[in-house]
């Protein structure tokens, strides 16, 4: 799991697209793609995590798939599961609640959205590591044996609707207002792109508060159980007894298990495949 949201599409009210909305979801598509790498193809090329990964390297189709995969289908579809199952929740929440919770600047609501989010994500993360049925979907992602902006995208379409729901159900039904939701949605996703990147670029002191490319990498080691399981703060990890971040980059990235080599069959075949990877252990530890 990357943690990383959609970004809502033009009609993100509708599961799909419908045909008069199709040529603004394109445009919409071309162009965060472009954005994304305009932002981190310098950033890239200036602090390479791994300096000698080109932008073309081995199975770069095969992410370029799953982010039109996502942009073009599969994020409105998460957001409509969203929507329903915020719509379930809604009329039972406490007015009252809501309202002093609402009544919070701005800035300490998106702190405790952010703690709040990253101690589900911490924990439903972690245990898509140590539960088979979970790690079948999530192991889609780090499949990836090369790491950078476009890779950030390889992810099992029920991966990012389990992702999704972790982090901003409980948010909402504690009362948080859309707007606040949405900044940090956004932030987070940006920033998950950008903790997939090959990029090296130490923040300093920084590094305790907020989660950087070296420590997510380090969570793609092809050791399963390396740690790093939060996707914004470090916090949870430290807190935890998760972290880790040695000064050098994995030796590897990836999986142990076989994978297949092209969209299809990640999306369709490797879930529903029962092999299963000798480091899961079943339990949640
Ligand atoms: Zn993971
Ligand atoms: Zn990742």
């Amino acid at each position: 799991m990357t943690g990383r949201m959609p970004i809502p599409p033009p009609a993100y009210t509708s599961s799909e697209p419908t045909p008069m909305t199709w040529p603004l979801t394109l445009l919409s598509t071309g162009f965060a793609l472009f954005l994304l790498a305009l932002i981190f193809r310098p950033l890239e090329m200036a602090f390479p995590a791994n300096p000698g990964q080109k932008l073309f390297r081995k199975a770069w189709r095969m992410d370029l798939a799953f982010f039109l995969g996502q942009y073009l289908f599969f994020n409105g579809l998460v957001l409509a599961a969203a929507f329903v199952v915020i719509g379930w929740f809604y009329p039972y929440l406490p007015q009252a609640f809501l309202a002093s919770v609402q009544s919070q600047p701005w800035w300490l609501q998106a702190i405790e959205v952010i703690v709040i989010g990253d101690f589900f994500v911490y924990w439903g993360h972690r245990l898509q590591h140590n539960n088979k049925l979970l790690w079948r979907f999530h192991r889609v992602h780090h499949s990836a044996e090369h790491l950078d902006w476009l890779a950030a995208h390889r992810e099992h379409p029920i991966d990012t609707i389990y992702t999704l729901l972790l982090t901003n159900i409980p948010v909402i039904i504690l009362g948080f207002p859309m707007a606040t939701l949405a900044g940090v949605v956004a932030f987070r996703s940006i920033w998950a792109v950008y903790i997939h990147s090959n990029v090296r670029l130490p923040i300093g002191p920084l590094r305790w508060f907020i989660g950087a490319p070296e420590l997510h990498h380090w969570h793609h080691d092809r050791n399963q159980h390396a740690g790093n399981y939060a996707n914004l703060s470090p916090m949870m990890d430290i807190l935890f007894g998760t972290y880790t971040c040695p000064n050098h980059e994995p030796e590897a990235f990836g999986i142990e298990e076989q994978t297949s080599d092209n969209y299809v069959g990640q999306l369709l075949v490797d879930p529903f495949r029962r092999e299963q990877s000798s480091q899961v252990n079943d339990d949640f530890s």
